[in-house]
């Protein structure tokens, strides 16, 4: 057989397939660029079932390209919240305001303007113009390379920069006249539902006859991929400030910095251990924390002036991002008797001897701005659980505080 005819039939059965069995998907309702963008975006190191509800709700929160790029960043993060990986929704936020500015709110059919809107990759790119313009782009991901890689028996390693590019160019020769939206689309479901990770179900596969892989027995070898490092553990320790006083039911909470991981979303204080005293997480070290505690007592101290007493153990959690997990041990505190009332007094008799106090005197230390060791800006507040609702946090600490308040 040769290669033009396997491709021939490649495309043919997988469009035939697509057409008969694709799944009812929101964003398959029609060919709006915006819908299917913000859906691309979302579907980044996601699952589909994942995905949905979330899709519902931010389309109804932002319906148009313009209500996206109006919208206070704060509601943006607070929609993908539980998503994980922030930046796609400060990307895809950035990119719906630079399609405001320079086409009048509406995407452009044009290849080189959709590549240069923030966080859209060529595999988007491809995505947004062969679905909604049928353009004939390649679209690929991790799924089209494992099933070009099988189905052709290629070698090369997926991981590389280089492999990806011959696979694009495989794949545009692919794309059957007129069909780039449907075939792009069938290419990934296949992939995602079919010629799977790690048990590919060829028996009912559309492209079996053809497949080099089946045919040789290794569709579970293909396709060669080195392995990524695995995530370097970061061991780090939070508190829960209970309020007093006018805060008493309330959460001491802080916004993280514009820039960076996690930017600007809201988290509970918390500081990072060095490595060598990785062994204050294990399990038996749970009762000797007395330095731990001494470190997150500074840091509040230093941060905000008020002085903590960690009463106990919560509970410990991890939060897995591509890079790094954190090992998370989180600690209940009371505010120590002094850090309200004795302040207020200190703070009558002499604000000016006392600048530090007395700023922490009135009301203002509520929400303050303050500079941590790398001069990055954290904003802390008291929150009630309502106010939890309402602002953006890391899926990690939004557990965390949903665990303590229910
Ligand atoms: S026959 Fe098997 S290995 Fe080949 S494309 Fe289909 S599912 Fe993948």
């Amino acid at each position: 057989m040769t290669e033009q005819v396997a491709k021939t039939y490649f495309s043919k059965e997988l469009l035939s397939w697509y057409r008969l069995q694709k799944r009812d998907l929101p964003w398959r309702k029609n060919r709006d660029p915006y819908r299917i963008w913000v859906s691309e975006i979302m579907l980044q190191q996601t699952r589909v079932d994942t995905v949905i509800p979330y899709y519902h709700t931010f389309m109804s929160k932002f319906p148009t390209v313009r209500s996206l790029a109006e919208a206070p960043e704060e509601e943006v993060l607070k929609c993908w919240e539980g998503l994980g990986y922030y930046s796609r929704a400060r990307n895809l936020q950035a990119g719906a305001r630079m399609v405001v500015e320079k086409y009048d709110g509406i995407i452009p059919d044009d290849k080189m303007a959709v590549s240069g809107l923030k966080g859209v990759g060529p595999y988007t790119s491809g995505a947004i113009m062969s679905i909604a313009f049928n353009r004939p782009e390649p679209a690929v991901d991790g799924n089209v390379m494992r099933v070009l890689s099988r189905y052709f028996c290629l070698e090369e390693d997926i991981a590389k920069p280089a492999t990806r590019v011959g696979i694009e160019k495989l794949a545009v020769t692919l794309i059957p006249e007129g069909a780039a939206g449907d075939f792009n689309q069938a290419l990934m479901e296949l992939g995602a539902l079919v010629c799977t990770p790690k048990s590919p179900s060829c028996l009912p596969c559309p492209v079996m006859e053809h497949c080099e892989a089946r045919h040789t027995g290794r569709e579970l070898e293909l396709p060669i991929k080195t392995k990524a490092k695995a995530p370097r553990k970061e061991f780090r320790s939070a508190v829960i400030v209970l309020g007093k006083g006018e805060n008493e039911g309330k959460i001491l909470v802080r916004q993280r910095p514009a820039t960076g991981l996690l930017a600007q979303m809201w988290e509970l204080p918390h500081l990072q251990v060095p490595d060598d005293k990785s062994q204050w997480f294990s399990d038996s070290a749970l009762k000797e924390q007395g330095e731990l505690a001494e470190m997150l007592s500074h840091m509040v101290e230093g941060d905000t002036g008020l002085l903590i007493r960690p009463r106990n153990w919560l509970m410990d959690a991890d939060h897995i991002f591509s890079h790094i997990v954190w090992k998370m041990r989180v600690y209940v505190t009371d505010l120590g008797e002094e850090s309200v009332e004795d302040i207020r007094k200190l703070a009558a008799v002499s604000s000016e001897d006392l600048p530090m106090l007395a700023a922490e005197s009135n009301e203002e230390y509520e929400v303050r701005e303050v500079a941590n060791t790398n001069s990055d800006v954290l904003t802390y507040r008291w929150i009630s659980k309502e106010d939890m609702e309402q602002l953006p946090f890391p899926n990690l600490f939004l557990k965390i505080l949903q665990y303590y308040w229910n």
